[in-house]
Parts: C-alpha cells; sequence; structure tokens
C-alpha cells in the first residue's frame, strides 16, 4: 500500500523546491503582503486521521473555499428552492465578471463566482443581522472541524471591505433585478467575513470531510447534508470550483474542488479523503500554482481521480 505520510512529504519537497510559485493576489491588500515561499497539505481520512506536511498547521485566508460550505447552510435552511437564484452550470468567466449577470437577469450562473455567492449570503442572512449569520457561519465551520479555534481575520475582512467594489456592483446590479432581499451592505459584510475566516490546511481537510463521506462528519458522527446533497455539492465543486480553470483542474486532478484566492484548495475524493491544500501563489486564473501541481501529484499516486486510475 502507498504510504501517505512518505507521499506528501515528497510532494512537500518538491513544492519547496519550486522556482515559479505564481502570484499572490495584489487586488487585496492583506493578501499581497503574504509570503508566497509557504505551502501546506494535509489529508483528512474517514477513520478521523489527518496526514500532513509542510505549513499544515498555518491559518490562511479560505476565500471562496468559505462558498463551499455557506452553499452547504444555505440549501440545509432553503433546499431546492435556492436554485431558483442561482443556477449551477460552470461560467467559463472570470470569478468576478459581471457580464454573465446581465444575460441571464440577474441569476448568477453557479453558486461558487463570486455574484453567486454573494447571492447564498443573501439567502444566509434572511431573518438574522448580518453579525449572527456571520457567527452562523463560523460556528457551522467550527462545528464540522471540530475546532472552536477557527477566527476571521479582521484584517482581511476590513481590507477586503475597503477595495470590494467589483463586488458591490455585483451585488447592486442583482439588486437592481429585484432579486435581493437585504441591503447590500449588509449582505457584502456577510460575504467579506466568510472569505475571511482564517483556517490551517489541518482544520480546512476536517471541515471538508462530511463530502468525502456521505454527508456525515465521521469525527462527531452528525449527518451534516443528507448523502444525496454531499454527493451533489461535489459535483458542483467539479464543475465549477476553479472558476474558468475549472476544466483544466478536472483534466489534470480529476476531483471535485474548490480554490480561493488566498491559496488554499478543498478537494474531496469521495469514500477515500478531504484534502486541503495552500500556497499563496496563483496562476493566471487565480488558482493555487502549487497547490494545483500538488493535487495532481497526490491523486495519481493515490489513485484516487473520480474517473479511474
Ligand atoms: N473574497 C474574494 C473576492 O470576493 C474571493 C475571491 C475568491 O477567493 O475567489 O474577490
Amino acid at each position: 500500500m502507498t504510504d501517505l505520510q512518505q507521499v506528501l512529504d515528497e510532494i512537500a519537497l518538491d513544492a519547496a523546491m519550486a522556482a515559479d510559485r505564481g502570484v499572490v493576489a495584489q487586488y487585496i491588500p492583506e493578501l499581497a503582503k503574504v509570503d508566497p515561499r509557504q505551502f501546506g497539505i494535509a489529508v483528512a481520512l474517514p477513520d478521523g486521521q489527518v496526514v500532513c506536511a509542510g505549513d499544515a498547521e498555518t491559518a490562511f485566508s479560505i476565500q471562496s473555499v468559505s462558498k463551499v460550505f455557506t452553499l452547504s447552510m444555505a440549501l440545509g435552511k432553503y433546499g431546492d428552492s435556492l436554485w431558483s437564484r442561482v443556477g449551477r452550470e460552470p461560467s467559463g468567466d472570470p470569478f468576478n465578471s459581471i457580464v454573465q449577470l446581465e444575460q441571464e437577469k440577474g441569476r448568477p450562473r453557479n453558486p461558487f463566482i463570486n455574484a453567486g455567492a454573494i447571492a447564498i449570503a443573501d439567502l444566509v442572512l434572511s431573518g438574522h443581522q448580518p453579525r449572527e449569520a456571520i457567527g452562523e457561519i463560523v460556528r457551522f465551520i467550527r462545528h464540522l472541524a471540530d475546532d472552536d479555534s477557527i477566527r476571521i481575520d479582521e484584517r482581511v475582512a476590513r481590507s477586503e471591505t475597503e477595495h470590494g467594489d467589483r463586488n458591490a456592483s455585483l451585488a447592486h446590479f442583482m439588486r437592481s433585478f429585484g432579486r435581493f432581499s437585504h441591503q447590500v451592505d449588509h449582505v457584502l459584510g456577510v460575504y467579506f467575513h466568510q472569505c475571511a475566516i482564517a483556517m490551517t490546511c489541518h482544520q480546512l481537510a476536517r471541515a471538508g470531510l462530511f463530502l468525502a463521506s456521505q454527508g456525515q462528519n465521521p469525527l462527531t458522527g452528525t449527518q451534516v447534508v443528507p448523502p444525496q446533497r454531499a454527493r451533489r455539492i461535489n459535483a458542483i465543486m467539479l464543475m465549477c470550483g476553479h472558476y474558468d480553470g475549472s476544466g483544466e483542474f478536472a483534466y489534470r486532478v480529476g476531483l471535485p474542488g474548490k480554490s480561493g484566492v488566498g491559496g488554499g484548495i478543498l478537494a474531496i475524493a469521495p469514500g477515500k479523503a478531504s484534502i486541503a491544500v495552500w500556497s499563496p501563489g496563483l496562476d493566471t486564473v487565480g488558482n493555487s500554482k502549487l497547490g494545483t501541481a500538488a493535487l495532481e501529484q497526490l491523486a495519481k499516486r493515490m489513485e484516487w481521480s473520480v474517473f479511474g486510475a
């Protein structure tokens, strides 16, 4: 049997030696300060074991990876009626594009592009003050990871709020179609804070484990979502989780995954593992350059691709 620890150590060593590490996200000043030499990887297995290498205990900004968790929450609250607000097709456009929104009359392509995630934040906000909705998201993630130390990085939240004109435009544009239930600044408050949650690879791999285990969190025994819903969230991750690099990620890695501009990726090998990888440098479409390369190697060596060995 392949020794997972050895595979991860070799992957971390390769990453440490990589010359081209991509470029750290520049449009959120707090993220632009992150040291690009870092790399961490953690694999959570259904028996609760977590195998790690590199900087797996360093917290980073999960950014869009948070969208997997808010989608899971909103599906729990609204069920399939959620799909009247967002679609589930890959966009083929950059993550913050406004072009499709006009053509599709304010209904974003999928819940993982920014417009879609902002629409989901509007749903999560229902019945709450923004502060309560943010608290609910953090509590949900802490419960999934079985770790109460998970926090929001307020500096990142502030930095994004100050430079969030594009996201504000997306929100106002959707609101102009009468599709928004709340005030734009309240919804953006929720969205920016969910993106600013800081987690380690170790914590993130554990938090994603329910998607590898038919919706059940094997650490706590909780059925987080029904098995069919876990399967569907994985399908959306596979098709839409890497912006307009989703096809390339499926081709190279072959696993459902969701990336964030902080350089993190959560990938799911159904029935086998939940994997979190982080390296802050991004490729040209905004996905972690070394993180993607690491997952490609891992899926190949462990024969974890959903498309076969
Ligand atoms: N908070 C980021 C934004 O809205 C998230 C982008 C991402 O990680 O894809 O621009």
